[in-house]
């Protein structure tokens, strides 16, 4: 059986241990492969790779930097399909949802592609007599990311393109559950002419996270995953003097106004609960139905829920697949007997499905909860899986107190046909990516994407200008050219202009 290895200063490299995990395909249970387990010397051998080429990848030009990123975008353009075969064999998710997460990923590459405009810096004339002053932004060094399993290609997409682009060198710690698609790009971009140091990929577990945490040579570390773990990273990077940003998990609410199109939103919703298997951090998780909405799309989302296709990620007309590991699957169907304890009503119970051909995949189907409330595991926990928890609220001020008192704050929808309620839930609501008739409102890469409270750990939300204020540090000159004869007094006292 290969073992996918390391990606270090252009090539796969074995790594200095031989420990491995297994990787199984979801989709029938089985083990199909093992990667390697990165240790702190392979981490020290792929900083060690990349502080070198950071040398002269900070002395490029930026246009040739952009030019990399021009060809590093039309490979991804060419080899979306088997990228997407290659990452919904590993994780579960269907081939066209896999592609449309390397569309999304390949959309910070075309902003990468003009970051040109985006550094431009400032400039101040004759702020004193004969003074003039201007800033600009230099790359910081090596530049880490570490990502979770749900988006194994558009996660780091979201972070390097951004970091390569403006002159640092990478080092990516991909999850250990879908390894394949991080060694896939950085095939690319050696195609693309990205020099050998620029991108390397260390895969492993916690042991190659403390070492990147703990590494002097690392500058700044980009986090996406788990709040448990975003906060550790946060702490422990911050504690060694590093840069971290840091998104956590997830746990969005979709508001329905009685004046809502109901139709429209019980599809939107139902997509954006079982879309992945409800493995997406903007994943739809709690319906809130106001008032007289409730009875109405409670029978929507049943219906439409009946009607998800579950089958495997690869099968043409498949809609839902797998959960990415057997664990989650329990832990999944756990939480639906846990809510039927504890007075949810179960309207749709997606616990103990079979797929024919693939009786020992991770396979789970929909699930509905009507009636729960704030104090259930169901709405308390991040479930990451196919379950739509409806809560019952009287009134659109309700909805917005539940969803802020909720600890966290990524994504939130409202459906509605009123103007007015929209203004007043974007305006209220303590969230950091809001949808007004859009269930999974993912900025565009121009923007930057990140929550609030417990979904973003410290204060720097990722790609768009914010991750590219991450990736850098700013210089500001101030100026002075006096002619030849012209007499300038130095003074004792603080500068001040005249
Ligand atoms: P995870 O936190 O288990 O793993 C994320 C990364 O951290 C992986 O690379 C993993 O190897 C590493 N890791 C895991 N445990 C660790 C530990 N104890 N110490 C150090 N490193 C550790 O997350 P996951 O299960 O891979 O992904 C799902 C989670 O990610 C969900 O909570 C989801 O909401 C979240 N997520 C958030 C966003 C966002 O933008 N906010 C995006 C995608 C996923």
């Amino acid at each position: 059986m290969k073992t996918i290895e390391h990606w270090i200063n252009g090539s796969p490299a074995a790594g200095a241990e031989t420990r491995t995990t297994p990787v199984f395909n979801p989709a029938t249970g089985k083990e199909q492969t093992r990667v390697a387990l990165g240790t702190a010397a392979d981490v020290d051998a792929a900083v060690v790779a990349a502080s070198r080429a950071f040398e002269t990848w900070s002395e490029s030009s930026l246009t040739r930097r952009t030019q990399v990123m021009f060809a590093f975008r039309q490979l991804l353009v060419e080899h979306e399909e088997e990228l997407g075969r290659i990452i919904s064999a590993e994780h579960g998710k269907t081939v066209d949802d896999a592609r449309g997460e390397i569309v999304r990923g390949r959309e910070v590459v075309e902003f990468a592609c003009g970051l040109g405009d985006v550094l431009k810096g400032s400039f101040s004339d004759q702020v004193s007599r004969g003074v003039d002053v201007h800033d600009f932004r230099q790359p910081l060094g090596v530049v880490a990311g570490i990502t979770p399993f749900n988006f194994p290609a558009m996660v780091p997409l979201w972070m390097h393109p951004v970091a390569i682009a403006t002159g640092n060198t990478f080092v990516l710690k991909p999850s250990e559950r879908d390894p394949s698609a991080a060694n896939f790009v950085a095939g690319l971009y050696r195609r693309a002419g990205l020099p050998d140091g620029v991108f390397n990929v260390v895969h492993g577990g916690k042991e190659a996270v403390d070492a990147i945490l703990g590494h002097r040579d690392i500058e700044a570390v980009s986090f996406v995953g788990s709040t448990p773990v975003a906060k550790y990273v946060h702490e422990t990077g911050t504690k060694a003097g590093k840069r971290v940003q840091a998104l956590g998990g997830a746990k969005n609410h979709a508001v329905v106004l009685p004046d809502a199109d109901l139709e429209f939103a019980a599809n939107h919703i139902t997509a954006g609960a079982y879309g992945s298997a409800g493995e997406r951090c903007m994943a739809v998780s709690v319906a809130v139905a106001v008032g007289e909405a409730a009875d109405a799309l409670v029978a929507a989302l049943e219906r439409k829920a009946r009607e998800v296709r579950v089958g495997p990620g690869d099968v043409p007309g498949t809609e839902m697949g797998p959960l990415v590991t057997k664990a989650s699957l329990q832990r999944v169907e756990n939480a639906v007997g846990t809510a039927a304890a504890q007075g949810a009503t179960v309207v749709v119970d997606g616990r103990g499905l079979k797929v024919d051909g693939h009786e020992d995949g991770f396979f789970t189907g929909p699930s509905l909860l009507d009636h729960v409330t704030a104090e259930m595991d169901a709405y308390r926990d991040e479930l990451f899986g196919p379950v739509l928890a409806v809560v019952r609220v009287g009134t659109l001020d309700e909805a917005i107190e539940l969803i802020n008192a909720n600890p966290y704050g990524n994504g939130t929808a409202l459906f509605t046909g009123s103007g007015e309620a929209a203004r007043r839930f974007q305006r209220n609501v303590k969230v950091g990516m809001i949808g007004v008739n859009v269930p999974v409102p993912v900025p565009m890469s121009y923007y930057s994407f990140g929550g609030w409270k417990d979904s973003l750990i410290g204060d720097s939300p990722i790609h768009g200008p914010e991750g590219v204020r991450f990736c850098t540090r700013p210089k500001v000159v101030t100026t002075r050219w006096p002619r030849p004869a012209q007499k300038v007094a130095a003074g004792f006292d603080f500068p001040t202009s005249s």
